[in-house]
This record gives C-alpha cells, sequence and structure tokens, in this order.
C-alpha cells in the first residue's frame, strides 16, 4: 500500500474519452434520478488514489460518501474478503445464526458498552441490515414497537436514507420529498442547533439550549405531547445537512430531556460513526451521552453493503419473526466489517498511520482543519471551516455572509479538474471526507490542490 505522498497524475484532458463513452451509455440507460457532480468514471483504487477509465490519477477526498474507511482494495479486507466468499456468501441470517456475524455483533456492541457513561451498566443487542436507510427504518419500527407511542421527532437538514420512512424524517432538500407523498405519518422537525447558523433568534453558544427550550415549551405545548413522542433521531453532527458540529451542551440536553419523558433517543451515526470523527462514535465527542439506539453504516465495511441498528437489550424487545432481511448481515461484508474493524481498533496497523486509524483521523484532520483556518484569512469567502477528525466541513459565503451555492459548485469542479475528488453537501458547503489512512503528506497534496484552487477563484 502506498505511504509516501503522490500527486495526482491526468493522462488526458478531463472528461477522456472512455469516461465520455460510459458517461453517455450512463445517462441512455441508468435511472434518471442520479446525480453527476462532474464527469468521472473510475476504474480501479489503491489507497486513497482512484484512477479513471482514461488513466487518470486522483486524490479521493470523498472516499464514495465518507464509506471507504480503509481507502479503496486494501489487502487485509481484501483477504477477508476472499476467504469468506470461498466458503459461503450467504445463508440468510434472519434464519440460521453464523459466526462471522455473531462475532461482528459482539465486536461492535463492545465498543458501545464502551461508551456508557461511569457506573450503568446496560447490555445491547444488533439487528444488521443493507444499507443506511434500512437501518433508520429498524431504528424508528423499532422505537414505536418498544414505547407503543407513533409521533418521530427529527431536525431540519438531516438526512436519513431514501426509503418511505427516511425520506420523511429527512429535513433538508424538499427535492427528496416532491412528488412522493404521502409520506409516513406523525413526523416532526425541530432546527439544528448549527452554531455558524444559529437557529430560533439564537447564537452560536446558545443555539443547543435554544433548540431544547423549542422542544419543550413549543413543540410538546403545541404540536405534540412529550408522552405520544416514540422518539427523537438526530445526527450526532449532522452530514449532508453541512457537516455541522453541535455546540457541547446540545447532546446531553437532549438526554436528559428524553429521559424525562420516556422518548427513545436515536443517534444516526451513519456519515459520522466508525472511526471518522477520530472516535468509533460521532457522540462520543460530547462528554457522558449516550443514546437508546444507533444507526451505523457506510464505513463500517470499507464499501461492502452492511449496516447496523443496535439498541439497549431493554429496548430491544420487538417478538420473534417481526422484523428481518433476506441479505442483511451478508457474510462477505461482515468479513469487510471484521478487517475494517481490525484497521480502524489498531490489530492490524496501516503504515504511516500511527496505532490506528482512529487516531490517524485525528490528527491528520487536526492538521488539514488548522491548515483550511489559515486559509481563511487568504480567502475571505470561505466563511466557516469547521469538523472534528476527518469529518470536515467548508462552507462558502457571499460578501454578506450569506452562502455562496455558486462559487462553492465552482470550487467543486475546479478541485476535480486538478485532481481532487470532493463532493458538496449542504447549501454552500464542501465536505471532506478521505479514507481514514489519509497520510499527512497526501492531505498537503490535497491542500495544495484546495489552495491553488481558491487562488484561482478570487
Ligand atoms: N443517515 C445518514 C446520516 C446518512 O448520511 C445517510 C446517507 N447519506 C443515510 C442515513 C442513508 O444511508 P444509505 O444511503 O446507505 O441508505
Amino acid at each position: 500500500t502506498a505511504t509516501t505522498a503522490r500527486q495526482p497524475e491526468l493522462k488526458t484532458a478531463l472528461p477522456g474519452p472512455n469516461t465520455k463513452a460510459i458517461m453517455e451509455r450512463d445517462a441512455k440507460h441508468l435511472s434518471t434520478s442520479y446525480m453527476r457532480p462532474y464527469p468521472f468514471v473510475p476504474d480501479r483504487g489503491e489507497g486513497v488514489w482512484l484512477t479513471d477509465v482514461d488513466g487518470n490519477t486522483m486524490l479521493d477526498f470523498f472516499a464514495g460518501i465518507a464509506v471507504s474507511t480503509t481507502g479503496h482494495a486494501h489487502p487485509h479486507v481484501v483477504q477477508a474478503v476472499q476467504a469468506q466468499i470461498e466458503r459461503f456468501a450467504h445463508v440468510c441470517l434472519t434464519d440460521y445464526p453464523q459466526e462471522i456475524t455473531t462475532s461482528l455483533a459482539e465486536r461492535l456492541v463492545r465498543h458501545v458498552e464502551r461508551t456508557l457513561p461511569d457506573g450503568r451498566h446496560e447490555k445491547w443487542r444488533v439487528f444488521l441490515g443493507n444499507s443506511g436507510a434500512e437501518a433508520v427504518e429498524a431504528a424508528v419500527k423499532l422505537a414505536r414497537n418498544h414505547t407503543g407511542r407513533s409521533h418521530i421527532i427529527s431536525t431540519i437538514g438531516s438526512f436519513h436514507g431514501r426509503t418511505y420512512g427516511a425520506i420523511t424524517l429527512t429535513g433538508s432538500k424538499t427535492k427528496y420529498k416532491r412528488g412522493f407523498g404521502p409520506l409516513l405519518p406523525n413526523v416532526s422537525h425541530v432546527p439544528y442547533p448549527n452554531p455558524f447558523r444559529p437557529p430560533l433568534g439564537s447564537t452560536a453558544e446558545t443555539c443547543g439550549q435554544a433548540v431544547l427550550n423549542y422542544l419543550e415549551d413549543v413543540l410538546f405545548q403545541t404540536v405534540i405531547p412529550a408522552d405520544e413522542v416514540a422518539a427523537i433521531i438526530v445526527e450526532p453532527m449532522q452530514g449532508e445537512g453541512g457537516y455541522i458540529v453541535p455546540p457541547a451542551d446540545f447532546l446531553p440536553g437532549l438526554r436528559a430531556l428524553c429521559d424525562r419523558h420516556g422518548i427513545m433517543l436515536i443517534f444516526d451515526e451513519v456519515q459520522a460513526g466508525m472511526g471518522r470523527t477520530g472516535k468509533m462514535f460521532s457522540y462520543q465527542n460530547f462528554d457522558g451521552v449516550q443514546p437508546d439506539i444507533i444507526t451505523l453504516a457506510k464505513g463500517i465495511a470499507s464499501g461492502l453493503p452492511i449496516s447496523a441498528m443496535m439498541a439497549k437489550e431493554s429496548v430491544m424487545t420487538w417478538p420473534v419473526g417481526s422484523h428481518g432481511s433476506t441479505f442483511g448481515g451478508n457474510p462477505v461484508a461482515a468479513a469487510a466489517a471484521h478487517a475494517t474493524l481490525d484497521l480502524l481498533e489498531g490489530a492490524v496497523k496501516h503504515p504511516g498511520c500511527g496505532d490506528n486509524l482512529m487516531d490517524n483521523a485525528r490528527t491528520v484532520g487536526d492538521y488539514i482543519l488548522s491548515e483550511l483556518r489559515d486559509m481563511q484569512t487568504e480567502f475571505p469567502f470561505l466563511g466557516d471551516v469547521r469538523g472534528q477528525g476527518l469529518f470536515i466541513g467548508l462552507e462558502f459565503v457571499k460578501p454578506d455572509g450569506s452562502p455562496d451555492g455558486k462559487l462553492r459548485d465552482a470550487a467543486s469542479m475546479a478541485m476535480f479538474e486538478r485532481g481532487l475528488l470532493n463532493l458538496d453537501c449542504g447549501e454552500s458547503v464542501i465536505r471532506i471526507s478521505p479514507p481514514l489512512i489519509l497520510t499527512r503528506e497526501d492531505a498537503e497534496t490535497g491542500l495544495n490542490i484546495m489552495r491553488e484552487t481558491l487562488r484561482s477563484l478570487q
């Protein structure tokens, strides 16, 4: 695996002829709903590098939306997948236990149980699915089933997936919902405490408390009684909404509010979880807080499809046969998840990445954050730089401080043209969510491309 810094290598003018040809066929035959932010057709990957079908090699700063935790084609993951597929690829976890999924569940649960606030002992259980949306659906079903209540509260700016329950909870772009209704009944949304754009007339410091007050004093008094609410689902750090880190008092306050009213607290860790923020779960960046239910997907298995809905043993009380999935907890994906955990925990080391990939995410992330904050003095249109570990958002603003989506789109395209794969989120944000094996040297390469690009835009 490459550990020394490389530069992007662009062999053809973008898009090259093979890319163009495949993109034309793609546009004819695949769903009209797919987005294509720029012309890129991958051929193969190695570590943090992806080579397209015309031989152009690019630095990957988005990792298939925060999925490719160990980079592309990590030898440890490849080996694990190969070993399992040679034994069997599928038997159906809903019906038969399999050691590889049993041990994966035990391993995930150990990580959650380690996050228990002092003096509390609670066992956890795991339901394995295939995607983030499927984990979210399972979480909502479980919360309703367990509490006997139906109402679910989500946040504005959130993203929870594209199935019916999940799009209903999703509180970002209305294009996700237009023309698809009726959606799930009994769902409300409250603002997310974004310190850069504080809601409800609050400030960066008070926005967490403002949202908690809104729940208690407005929502529970005028919209839905608290004792009819099954769950509140929240991303401990908001992903698609713009890579937003809430103030430190928000999640502990939400935990206390849920405890007061018997409401299940669901943390959607699909995008920020699995080591990306420097901790296994992003909620561990907030002291002493643990949810009742956790959803995980994306980064679990370095790109193989598997998700987990985890819940306290006292909460996972639904009856035998009430929920299942044919492909859920696929053993080949589970093997990739074990291999990914080996690297995250440091049982297997990745050269140049310190003791384990979580530590690496933290150190390299800190470095990127401080370099980007330096860049803010040169580029006034970089309104905000925020994040934790390798979960970083770069918000573009107009001189009056409002979001500048056009400039962000131009920057994103210009970075791609210089060999840096990146992806937008929120209204005017570029997310930096590279594989967690990113070294400081490769980070520097990416930062240099960003700096050059931003200079060219000025
Ligand atoms: N929850 C969050 C926080 C997400 O970011 C996403 C995907 N962007 C999902 C759920 C849905 O995951 P999937 O696309 O795997 O269904």
